[in-house]
C-alpha cells in the first residue's frame, strides 16, 4: 500500500462493532413457521415458546435399584418383608401393611405408601427377608433416591423459549414431554455466487494466470452448518451484464445473497457498480483483519453480503458478520461470540489501527489454564493457516505488537467452523 494512501482510509475504517450493530438493526428476522416432525428437528428455530403438556417426571418413581418402603418401619425393626415387585413400565399393583417393602428397579413407579428407597448395595436379601442394617449404619437419609413427579418441570411451564435453535439436546427434551411436532420457523433460502475471470473449476488444468474457486465452497460449507437452503449459482465472470443478471436472479429466489471478489476498487471489480444499481447498499471499509472491504445492503427481497475474495477474508468476514445477520434473519438467538482470556505463546506482530482475527491453536496447560499459539502466516489469501486453528486470537484495534507471555483475548470457534 502506499504511504499516502494510509491516513485517509484510516480515518474511514468502520470498527466492527458498529457494522455488526447497524447491520442487525436493519434485519427484520422472517416469522413464517411450518411443522415439523421430532426427526427433522435438529437446526431448527423454534417458533414459538413450548410449555410442557406434562409434569416431569409424570409419576413418582425410583433413582436407583433397591427396595421401596416406610422409613418409619426402620425404627422399630431392620429387617423387612418383601411382598412385590415394581417394574419400570410395570408397577407393583397390591397394597403393603407396616413391615413390608417391594423390590424395586431404577424408573419403576413408586407406590404411594411407600416414601423411601434403599439401594440395593445397601440391603441383604435372605428369601423374602430383607435386612437393611448396612443403610441404617450408614445413616441413610428418609425419602432417598425418589424422583418426584414434577420436581423437574411442572405441567404449563415453559421449558423452551421462541428463537431457541435446536441442537440434539432440545430435541431430546422435546421428545420428553411427548410432542409429535413442532412450529418452527421456514429455513432461510440462500443465494451464493463467486465472481472472477480468473477461477476455474476443480478437475480443469489450470492455465497460467487462473485459480480454482475455493471461496464458493468453504462458504457453502459453512451455510451447510447453519442449517439454510442453498441455491449455488457457480462462478460468475467479471462482465457487468452476467453479474447483473446473476443478481436479479438471485434476488428472486432467495431471502440472502452471498457473493465474494469484485468489491474492492480494481479495474474488473464490477460487483461494487452493480448492486448500487440494483439496491440500497452500504460499502464499509471495516477495521478488521482480514477482510478490510465488505458490501453490506438489501435488494427488493433479499439482504446482500459482497465478501472479499482473499479466501480467509471471505471466510472470517462470513464467521464475523454474515453468520449472525442470518441467525438474526432466521428468528434465531444470536449470542455474542464467547470469548477468553490466554497467555499467548508466540511474538504476534501488529499494527494499531484495525481488529485482528489471527489464527491459533488454544490448548489448556496441566494445571488448566489456556494458552494460545499462533498458526504462522497470516495471509489473507492462505488458507492452510487457518485450517490448523481451532480458534482466532482477537488482537484489540488499538494493539501494537505482543509478546510472548502476555494475555490475548481467545475466540473459540463454533461448530460452523469446527
Ligand atoms: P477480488 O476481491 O475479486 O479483487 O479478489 C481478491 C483476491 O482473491 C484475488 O487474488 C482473487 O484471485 C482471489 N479470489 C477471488 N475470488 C476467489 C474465489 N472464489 N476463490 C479463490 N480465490 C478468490
Ligand atoms: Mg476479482
Amino acid at each position: 500500500m502506499s504511504s499516502c494512501d494510509c491516513g485517509s482510509i484510516k480515518e474511514s475504517l468502520m470498527p466492527l462493532a458498529q457494522a455488526l450493530s447497524q447491520m442487525l438493526a436493519s434485519i427484520t428476522p422472517v416469522t413464517d413457521f411450518q411443522s415439523v416432525k421430532l426427526e427433522a428437528l435438529l437446526g431448527r428455530v423454534l417458533a414459538h415458546d413450548i410449555s410442557s403438556p406434562l409434569a416431569i417426571p409424570p409419576f413418582d418413581n425410583s433413582a436407583m435399584d433397591g427396595y421401596a418402603l416406610s422409613a418409619s418401619d426402620l425404627t422399630t425393626s431392620d429387617t423387612l418383608t418383601m411382598v412385590g415387585k415394581s417394574f419400570a413400565g410395570a408397577p407393583y399393583q397390591g397394597n403393603a401393611a407396616a413391615g413390608q417393602c417391594i423390590r424395586i428397579m431404577t424408573g419403576a413407579q413408586i407406590p404411594p405408601f411407600f416414601d423411601t428407597v434403599i439401594m440395593q448395595e445397601q440391603a441383604c436379601a435372605e428369601a423374602d427377608q430383607i435386612n437393611f442394617s448396612a443403610a441404617i449404619d450408614s445413616g441413610y437419609k428418609p425419602g432417598s433416591n425418589i424422583r418426584h413427579c414434577g420436581e423437574e418441570i411442572a405441567i404449563d411451564q415453559v421449558v423452551l423459549t421462541q428463537g431457541t435453535k435446536l441442537t440434539a439436546r432440545h430435541v431430546a427434551l422435546l421428545a420428553t414431554l411427548g410432542l409429535v411436532d413442532v412450529a418452527v420457523i421456514r429455513r432461510l433460502k440462500v443465494a451464493i455466487f463467486s465472481t472472477g475471470d480468473e477461477l476455474q473449476p476443480q478437475g480443469q488444468a489450470l492455465k497460467p494466470g487462473e485459480i480454482y474457486d475455493s471461496n464458493r465452497f468453504g462458504l457453502v460449507a459453512q451455510l451447510q452448518r447453519l442449517d439454510v437452503d442453498i441455491l449455488d449459482l457457480g462462478v460468475i465472470k467479471d462482465n457487468k451484464d452476467s453479474i447483473r443478471a446473476a443478481f436479479i436472479k438471485a434476488d428472486e429466489l432467495a431471502d440472502v445473497v452471498i457473493t465474494s471478489g469484485g468489491v474492492s476498487v480494481g479495474e474488473a471489480d464490477f460487483t461494487r457498480e452493480i448492486i448500487e444499481q440494483l439496491g440500497e447498499i452500504n460499502f464499509w471499509k471495516l477495521a478488521i483483519k482480514p477482510g478490510k472491504p465488505i458490501a453490506y445492503g438489501k435488494f427488493a427481497n433479499s439482504i446482500f453480503f459482497g465478501l472479499p475474495g482473499n479466501p480467509v477474508s471471505a471466510l472470517v468476514t462470513f464467521y464475523q458478520l454474515a453468520k449472525p445477520a442470518l441467525q438474526k434473519l432466521s428468528g434465531g438467538d444470536i449470542a455474542p461470540p464467547l470469548r477468553i482470556a490466554a497467555t499467548v505463546r508466540d511474538n504476534i506482530k501488529k499494527a494499531p489501527g484495525r481488529l485482528d482475527f489471527q489464527r491459533g491453536f488454544a490448548t489448556t496447560t496441566a494445571q488448566g489454564l489456556l494458552e494460545v499459539s499462533s498458526t504462522g502466516k497470516q495471509g489473507s489469501g492462505m488458507m492452510s493457516s487457518l485450517c490448523l486453528a481451532n480458534c482466532f486470537i482477537v488482537l484489540e484495534q488499538e494493539r501494537g505488537n505482543v509478546s510472548a507471555g502476555e494475555t490475548v483475548t481467545v475466540e473459540l470457534f463454533d461448530a460452523v467452523y469446527s
